[in-house]
C-alpha cells in the first residue's frame, strides 16, 4: 500500500495521551494484575509498533493482536521477548513460525490442539508450543463451551505436556460496556464453572477487555487485555462515562486542495445529490472514502479556521467538498477529527453520525493516511 506522503492529509497520535490512558488503567488494577495491550488491526488504526511502545513504557507486560502477520510484526520491530497472544485462530501449518518466533496462540478446539500436538511430535520440534485457552462463555465465537469439552482439553493438555506451555485461559465479554449487568454476570458465572474443569489454574487468567476492567469487579483473574480504552476511546461511546479522563489519541487533518465560488443551482458530486440554494464557496479536500472518510458522512461536517463547514454531496473515493463561510486560501487547515480553536470533532460524533462505533472508524482510517507521532 502506498503512502501518501506528497498530499497534505495526515493522522496524528498524542503519545502523551496513550501514555496517559494505559498507565492511568495500569495504576487502577489490583495488585499482580498484569495488563496486556491490544494493538491488533495496527493498533486500532493508530499504528501498532508506536503502540505498543508507548504501551510498554505504560506499563503494559505484554501485547494481544488479531492474527499471526501481526504478531510477527512487532517481533520484527524489536518486541523480542513480551508475550504476544494472538487472539483469533491461526493455522496448524503456521506452527513452526509460531514456534520460531514465541507467539502464544489461542486454543479453542480439542481437534486444533490434537492436531498441533501430532505436528509436534511428527516434525520433531522442540520448542513448547506456547497458549491460552479460549472459552466461550456466551460470546459465541471461538472456545470451548462446555465442561466436558474442557475436561478433555485437560486430559490432551496432561497427556502431552512436555510439548505444550499452557500459558493462561481467557473469555472474552459480549456486554460489558452496557449498564444492564445481566448477561455480563451469566457469562461471569459460566466461566467459573468451566474454569472448575481446568486440573490448574494457569500462570494467566484473563476475562476483562476495557469496558470490563473500567467498569466492572471480576474475580479470579490477573491479566487485562485492554484496547478501545488505550486509545482515549470510551467502549460505551457516548452512553457510559468512564471512571477517569479519557484523552483521545487520534487526530486526522488535511488541508482545502481547491476553491471555487459557484452560482446558485450547482450540483456537487456524484449522484448530484447537493444543488446549492445560492451563490456559494466550496472547498474540496484530497481525501475520500478509500482513506477512511465513510461515505455516509455527507452532511456532517468538518472545522476550518475555527468554524464547522459542512461536507456537501457524496464524499468520493479520493476527494470530498465542503461548503465554505466566505472564499479561503488553498492550503487553509482542515480538522476531519481533533480539536482546532475551540471546536472538536471526536471519533464518536463521526461514529455516531454514521450509526457505527469509534472502533469502526478509528480503524477505518486507511494506510495511505501517514501516521505522525508527537
Ligand atoms: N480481547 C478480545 C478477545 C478482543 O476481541 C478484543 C477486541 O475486540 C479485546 C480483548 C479488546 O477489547 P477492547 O478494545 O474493547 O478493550
Amino acid at each position: 500500500m502506498v503512502i501518501g506522503e506528497h498530499r497534505p492529509a495526515e493522522i496524528i497520535i498524542d503519545e502523551t495521551a496513550l501514555y496517559h490512558n494505559i498507565h492511568t488503567e495500569q495504576q487502577r488494577l489490583s495488585a499482580g494484575t498484569e495488563m496486556f495491550m491490544v494493538v491488533k488491526a495496527n493498533g486500532y488504526g493508530h499504528g501498532a509498533v508506536q503502540v505498543a511502545k508507548v504501551a510498554r513504557a505504560a506499563g503494559a507486560t505484554g501485547f494481544c493482536v488479531a492474527i499471526l502477520d501481526e504478531a510477527l510484526e512487532l517481533r520484527r520491530a524489536g518486541f523480542v521477548t513480551e508475550p504476544i497472544l494472538v487472539l483469533g485462530i491461526t493455522s496448524i501449518s503456521c506452527l513452526p513460525l509460531i514456534l520460531k518466533y514465541n507467539i502464544t496462540v489461542t486454543v479453542s478446539s480439542i481437534e486444533w490442539l490434537k492436531q498441533a500436538i501430532r505436528q509436534l511430535s511428527d516434525k520433531q520440534l522442540t520448542n513448547q508450543l506456547r497458549f491460552f485457552l479460549a472459552l466461550d462463555t456466551g460470546m459465541g465465537r471461538i472456545g470451548l463451551q462446555t465442561k466436558e469439552t474442557v475436561k478433555q482439553f485437560s486430559m490432551c493438555w496432561q497427556a502431552a505436556q512436555t510439548k505444550l506451555d499452557f500459558q493462561g485461559v481467557y473469555t472474552h465479554f459480549a456486554t460489558a460496556d452496557e449498564s444492564d449487568a445481566g448477561y455480563f454476570e451469566q457469562q461471569q458465572q459460566r466461566f467459573a464453572t468451566l474454569m472448575s474443569a481446568l486440573p490448574k489454574r494457569p500462570r494467566y487468567v484473563s476475562v476483562a477487555n476495557s469496558a470490563t476492567s473500567l467498569w466492572h469487579q471480576t474475580v479470579e483473574a490477573n491479566l487485562v487485555r485492554f484496547g478501545i480504552a488505550g486509545y482515549g476511546l470510551n467502549p460505551a461511546g457516548t452512553l457510559r462515562k468512564a471512571p477517569f479522563q479519557l484523552q483521545p489519541a487520534l487526530s486526522f487533518t488535511s488541508e482545502l486542495v481547491f476553491v471555487k465560488q459557484v452560482q446558485p443551482g450547482t450540483s456537487i458530486g456524484y449522484g448530484a445529490t447537493y444543488t446549492t440554494p445560492k451563490t456559494e464557496w466550496i472547498g474540496t479536500l484530497p481525501v475520500g472514502y478509500a482513506d477512511g472518510v465513510d461515505r455516509r458522512l455527507q452532511g456532517f461536517h468538518v472545522i476550518v479556521a475555527g468554524q464547522f463547514c459542512q461536507i456537501v454531496g457524496r464524499v468520493c473515493m479520493d476527494q470530498l467538498m465542503i461548503r465554505l463561510p466566505q472564499k479561503m486560501p488553498i492550503g487553509t487547515p482542515v480538522t476531519l477529527v481533533g480539536t482546532e480553536a475551540n471546536l472538536t470533532i471526536t471519533l464518536d460524533d463521526v461514529a455516531n453520525y454514521c450509526h457505527t462505533i469509534n472502533y469502526e472508524v478509528a480503524c477505518g482510517y486507511s494506510a495511505r493516511l501517514p501516521r505522525f507521532y508527537q
